[in-house]
């Protein structure tokens, strides 16, 4: 069941991917995916169609979201695998995580002008295939478009970050909603890249992992495109030591800019319990 070829988070343009969920979809299927969930980020509206591809192409479909996270004063995501895409409450909770994005990326604009970045706003909004979604990604694309960087990992370290350029705090949903959403719409929740989480010490990563699971969250990523192979290790330990499943992902968003493609990942460890074995 680990040497199955499973790719449970990636984005389509529905977010800030750059393809259409059937593009994904063929994408993923030509790498040797064989069961897949498309994860775009606080939105569904993508579901039935990579559904539809997935199935049109011979592939298990998994029903999927990455649900933006506000603890502890940090932005983290949990992934919902196995949701029903057309359940109201989950629909109406990321719903309002998402009202707050335009006025955001207004306020990042505002804030790049002032270090001479002009009409950053309409820029992102450029590259953005749903307004709804207008993100930092779409940002990165704009001033990598502008010259202003030459690629969208040197964005992230130098915009739209704490203490940089064009970083605007934001609420987002609670790790309790997220998760009890999840749970309603029939899905199992899991903590994505906890590699990525590097301004929460290990106390707070600690209380993390332990409220996650009193709260039901079952799963947490440990083979992702945002973890380094010493990170892969270091998660198996954490899904061990808690008790959690162990969910596999590319974070696929784009050919270009992602380093690691669809399903092109190491199999999870054979002593971890692959998250896909509850769908089975
Ligand atoms: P937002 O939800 O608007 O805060 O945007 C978050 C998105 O920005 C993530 O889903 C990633 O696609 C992208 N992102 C954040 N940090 C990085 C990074 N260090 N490198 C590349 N992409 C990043
Ligand atoms: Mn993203
Ligand atoms: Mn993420
Ligand atoms: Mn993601």
């Amino acid at each position: 069941m680990n040497s199955i070829n499973a790719d449970l988070h990636c984005h389509s343009l529905i977010s800030d991917g750059t393809l259409s969920p059937e593009e994904v979809a063929h994408r993923a299927h030509a790498n040797g995916v064989q069961i897949w969930s498309l994860t775009d980020h606080d939105i569904l509206e993508g579901q039935a169609r990579a559904q539809r591809a997935a199935i049109d192409l011979g592939m298990t479909y998994i029903p999927g979201v990455e649900i933006s996270v506000s603890w502890c004063d940090q932005t983290i995501h949990i992934v919902g695998l196995g949701i029903d895409a057309d359940h109201v409450g989950i629909l109406e909770g990321l719903r309002r995580t998402r009202e707050g994005r335009g006025n955001r990326a207004q306020l990042m604009a505002e804030q790049l002008a002032k270090v001479g970045i002009s009409g950053a706003y309409e820029g992102a909004l450029h590259f953005a295939g749903n307004h709804q979604l207008i993100s930092r990604t779409h940002f990165a694309r704009f001033l990598v478009e502008q010259g202003v960087c030459k690629d969208t990992e040197h964005v992230f370290k130098n915009y739209l970050v704490e203490d940089k350029p064009g970083y605007v705090p934001h609420m987002w949903a609670t790790l309790d909603d997220a998760v009890a959403w999840i749970k309603a719409a029939g899905g199992v929740a899991v903590i994505a890249h906890p590699g990525r989480y590097s301004r929460l010490n290990a106390m707070q990563m600690d209380e993390l992992y332990k409220h996650f699971k009193d709260i039901g969250g079952v799963a947490i990523e440990v083979i992702t495109g945002s973890h380094s192979p010493d990170q892969y290790q270091t998660y198996t330990k954490v899904a061990q030591q808690y008790g959690f499943l162990a969910s596999r992902g590319s974070d696929f968003h784009d050919p270009h800019e992602s380093h690691i493609d669809l399903g092109n990942l190491p199999q999870l460890p054979d002593h971890l319990t692959p998250v896909w074995s509850v769908f089975h």
